[in-house]
Order: structure tokens, then C-alpha cells, then sequence
């Protein structure tokens, strides 16, 4: 556990993740750490990925000295951060998309549909190129076949 005089400023970068559980990355003994945080946020998995990194970061620990609920999700972790259950921290919607139109939602819509034909016509084109490939090294190795 930090105490007070072992306290540091330290910068913390969020950034979503695609994982189930948070995950992140800190350097022994500096003031920065990465945080991943999946759309649905377990908010006693973040406030342990947070206390893992900062003891990395900021107690300078590597794994071998942070064995435990305190710093790792085995044991009663969720027990040991249920506390941060409670807190009043929730995913903003983008102010870029907040409050779009029903105009503007259907011009979005209509770019990503066309976004989404351009690539088909791309992976169709590469289809066509790969069988094409395909069938040309197919005839060269049965023309090599039909000298022997
Ligand atoms: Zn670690």
C-alpha cells in the first residue's frame, strides 16, 4: 500500500481496449502507465490494473514482489476492490456524436455504406487477381509435369 510520503505525481493514458478486463503497462520505478479499458468496464478490475501499474511504476515491484489480490486477480480481488464498484465513473458518449441529426445520422450512415462497397469491390478485385494466380501456377507446374 502507498503511503503518503512515497507519493508521486504520475500520468495515467487510458485507451480503449477490445479485451474482456482491463489490461496495462508501466515501466519499474517511472511515472507513466498505459491502462486498457474494455467498452464494459469492470470498475474492480480497473482499480486493480491501476494499483498493479503503480507498483510497478511508482513502488518500482516486478512480479515476484507483487504476488497477491492486492496487485493480481486471484484470491479475493474483487472483495479487495469492491469498493471501487461505488464509484461514480462512467463511459461518455463522443460529443462528436452526441447530438447528430437524423440528417446527419443518415449521411454518416451513408458513408460508411459506401466505405463498406468500396472495400468489397477491393476484396472482389483481389479474389479475381489471386484465382487468376492461382490458376496460372496451377498450368505452369502441370506444363512442367507433362515434359517429364
Ligand atoms: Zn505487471
Amino acid at each position: 500500500m502507498l503511503k503518503p510520503s512515497q507519493g508521486r505525481r504520475v500520468i495515467i493514458e487510458f485507451v480503449p481496449s477490445q479485451d474482456l478486463c482491463c489490461s496495462g503497462e508501466a515501466y519499474l520505478g517511472s511515472n507513466e502507465m498505459l491502462v486498457r479499458i474494455p467498452r464494459k468496464v469492470n470498475k474492480a478490475d480497473l482499480a486493480l490494473t491501476i494499483a498493479h501499474e503503480t507498483a510497478h511504476a511508482v513502488l518500482n515491484l516486478n512480479h515476484s514482489e507483487m504476488r497477491g489480490p492486492q496487485y493480481n486477480n486471484v484470491g479475493n480481488w474483487e472483495k479487495l476492490y469492491a469498493w471501487a464498484l461505488e464509484f461514480p465513473l462512467e463511459r461518455q458518449q463522443s460529443p462528436f456524436k452526441q447530438n447528430l441529426s437524423p440528417e446527419q445520422k443518415l449521411g454518416e450512415a451513408v458513408l460508411k455504406l459506401e466505405e463498406w462497397e468500396n472495400k468489397l469491390i477491393l476484396a472482389q478485385n483481389k479474389v479475381a487477381r489471386y484465382k487468376k494466380r492461382v490458376e496460372h501456377y496451377a498450368r505452369k507446374l502441370n506444363e512442367k509435369d507433362e515434359k517429364w
